[in-house]
Formats: C-alpha cells, sequence, structure tokens
C-alpha cells in the first residue's frame, strides 16, 4: 500500500481530523480507483471532489464534446473549451485541481465486455449518465463482477440517490427503477436545475468515500430523494425482486433489456 507523504497529510488534514476517518482511511483513499462513468453535470461535481478529497485514481468515461448549454451545469468547463471532449477537458481540470490522483479517459461507447473489463479494474463505479438504458447497462455489468455502484439521477427539481453492493440478499438497480417505471424522461427533455446536479453529484463522491473506507452507514437497499422545489428530503427502503432479470433467481446473466 502506498504511504501519505507529509505534504499529503498536510494537504488531507481536515478529512484525517475526522473522527474514526484519521490517517489508515485517508490512505485507503490514496490507493482506491474509481470509474465515473458520464462527465456531465453529476460527473464534473462527483470528479472534483473525488480528486479534491485524495482519490488515488479516477477513469473518466464520456463519448460527448462540450457544448454551450452545457455549461450552466457541468462545472469542470469553459467557455473556451466547447467542442473538445469533455474527458480531456475533465482531466486537465483535474489535474489542477489535485495532481496527486491518476486520471485517465476513455472517450468512447463501450459495450458490456468493455466496460466489465473496464469495471473489474476498478474499487467502485460511479453511474453519472443521463438516460435510463445506460444505467441499465451499467447496473447489470456491475452485478456480473459484483462491484459497487453509486447511481444518482437528476430530473427538473429533483434527485434520486442510491449504492448497490450486490450481496446476496441486496437489491439491484433494476429493483429500484421498475418501481418508476419504464418511461423515464431526461433533463434535455424536461430541464434541470444547475446547483441540483453538483449537489448529487457530490453526495455520489461522498457515499463513495464511505464505501471505500467502510466509514459510515451508505445508502444501501435505500434510496434518497429530494424535492429541491420543497426542500423535502424523503428515504425510502426497497428490496431485492425474486423475479428482477438481473439479480433475481431466474437470473441468466444474459439480460438483454
Ligand atoms: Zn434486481
Amino acid at each position: 500500500m502506498l504511504e501519505l507523504t507529509d505534504q499529503e497529510l498536510f494537504r488531507y488534514d481536515r478529512q484525517i481530523t475526522l473522527r474514526d476517518f484519521d490517517i489508515d482511511k485517508q490512505q485507503i483513499l490514496k490507493n482506491s480507483s474509481a470509474l465515473i462513468i458520464g462527465l456531465g453535470g453529476l460527473g464534473c461535481a462527483a470528479s472534483l471532489y473525488l480528486a479534491a478529497s485524495g482519490l488515488g485514481k479516477l477513469t473518466l468515461v464520456d463519448f460527448d464534446t462540450i457544448s454551450k448549454s452545457n455549461l450552466n451545469r457541468q462545472i469542470l468547463y469553459t467557455e473556451s473549451f466547447i467542442n473538445q471532449y469533455k474527458v480531456e477537458v475533465a482531466k486537465e481540470a483535474l489535474t489542477n485541481i489535485n495532481a496527486n490522483t491518476l486520471i485517465e479517459t476513455v472517450n468512447q461507447r463501450l459495450d458490456d465486455n468493455k466496460l466489465i473489463s473496464l469495471i473489474k479494474q476498478h474499487d467502485i463505479v460511479i453511474d453519472c449518465t443521463d438516460n435510463l438504458v445506460t444505467r441499465e447497462q451499467i447496473n447489470r455489468c456491475c452485478f456480473q463482477v459484483k462491484k459497487t455502484l453509486v447511481s444518482g439521477a437528476v430530473i427538473r427539481m429533483e434527485g434520486l440517490l442510491s449504492v448497490f453492493t450486490y450481496q446476496p440478499n441486496e437489491p439491484c438497480y433494476h429493483c429500484l427503477s421498475r418501481l418508476f417505471g419504464k418511461d423515464q424522461l431526461t433533463c434535455v427533455e424536461t430541464g434541470v436545475m444547475a446547483p441540483l446536479v453538483g449537489m448529487f453529484g457530490s453526495m455520489q463522491a461522498l457515499e463513495a468515500i464511505k464505501v471505500l473506507t467502510q466509514y459510515g452507514k451508505p445508502l444501501i437497499g435505500r434510496v434518497l430523494m429530494i424535492d429541491t422545489m420543497t426542500m423535502e428530503f424523503s428515504q425510502v427502503k426497497f428490496t431485492k425482486q425474486p423475479n428482477c432479470p438481473v439479480c433475481g433467481n431466474g437470473n441468466t446473466n444474459q439480460v438483454s433489456q
């Protein structure tokens, strides 16, 4: 395990000072890696906080380029980077924030095989994508290799957050998403409020840190729902669905949905 340098001990002092977090857990972060899929609003906030917090390695996945309509909420990008690949610009911005974090980039769409091979190389996966098809794909692939997934989703003035560790009796993302129906809209169609995206990206980073360092109680088997129109926070417990096509009894690992 890589030891923290004196410079790093100083840099992360406010985290190390946290009760029961200490140098040991900061050192775990230095030796941990996260796969961040989607470098939009959620991914910008999540990657920014994970790099600043001292995570050892981040791999950024996104095939998109920056457009002007991204700039209200995708806080790693500025006007001068329009039309450039998001992952390349994000890599430079994150390296400027913390050069101790190794940043790797993937700017292509991934099929299941490529995604699984990438997932296996990381300690945790953070889903920052904006559509249901990709979220279901990430869940399916994480389930196959039992890699913890931190999932966040935002729309209009509302957001959802949950964590999946795929232990035998725990639900998967599909057990949750089926409760919300198939025709979920995206923020392209409905709009989304910028600071809300930052809130959820930050909370995804926080849950990832908690899972990696076994600190606190992550949102496993629970979904946090926030309606920022009224600032109502609620939590709902949900359970594994026995007939879930991904994690249920009849699962064949070859689900095509
Ligand atoms: Zn399931």
